[in-house]
């Protein structure tokens, strides 16, 4: 992903592809990001009765810093003082005649910073452990003293959403061994874990 598409992500709606794997269009990340900061409090600013929503510090605090860094390379790019919200910046930021290490510092920035939104909003599900599966690699069905449970599956997209079955991956924490695409619904089939099973099993955890 390039700058402009980094930009575009956190600063306007743009489309984004949903489990359906169809594409819908989404709020910009900052301006998710800023609802974050007072849930539940979107629409009145404040009611006049009860008692005012918590503030999400990590997300103002997230917003702070990617606000004073953007402000800082505007300034270095510039030497003018940016005078109006971070959202237009970044959208300014697009139009510009950047250099080759700013695109680069920029594109890398952006990347990170688009990282951290969605791990802060939509973090991650842990794997599915494969419970009394035995590794085809290894033999092992748990490792360690603690007898963790070898196999686990990954079948969550970043923002929690079941990702297509063909997307799954399954690794063994023992030998680390690692199947994905095809071979993910042949091992399950193997392992007697049938993928329709697991769906359901999944969603209902999900
Ligand atoms: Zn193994």
């Amino acid at each position: 992903m390039g700058l402009n598409d980094n930009l575009h992500q956190l600063a306007r709606e743009h489309l984004k592809t949903g489990p359906d794997g169809k594409a819908h269009k989404v709020p910009a990340l900052l301006e998710e990001l800023r609802q974050a900061v007072t849930p539940g409090n979107s629409m009145s600013g404040g009611g006049a009765s009860g008692a005012p929503s918590p503030i999400n510090v990590s997300a103002l605090d997230l917003l702070a810093e990617f606000e004073n860094e953007a402000r800082r390379d505007y300034y270095e790019i510039t030497s003018e003082g940016w005078q109006s919200t971070l959202e237009e910046l970044l959208q300014a930021l697009t139009a510009m005649d950047l250099s080759a290490e700013w695109e680069a510092y920029l594109t890398h920035t952006t990347k990170d910073w688009v990282d951290r939104i969605t791990a802060m909003l939509w973090p991650n599900k842990p794997r599915r452990k494969l419970t009394g599966k035995k590794c085809p690699a290894c033999g092992l069905t748990t490792h360690g003293e603690e007898r963790a449970v070898a196999l686990s599956l990954g079948c969550w997209d970043d923002e929690g959403n079941m990702r297509k079955i063909g997307t799954w991956d399954i690794e063994c924490a023992a030998c680390e061994a690692a199947w994905s695409g095809d071979q993910v619904a042949y091992l399950l089939r193997a392992l007697d874990t049938p993928g329709a099973v697991i769906v359901s099993e999944v969603a209902q955890v999900g």
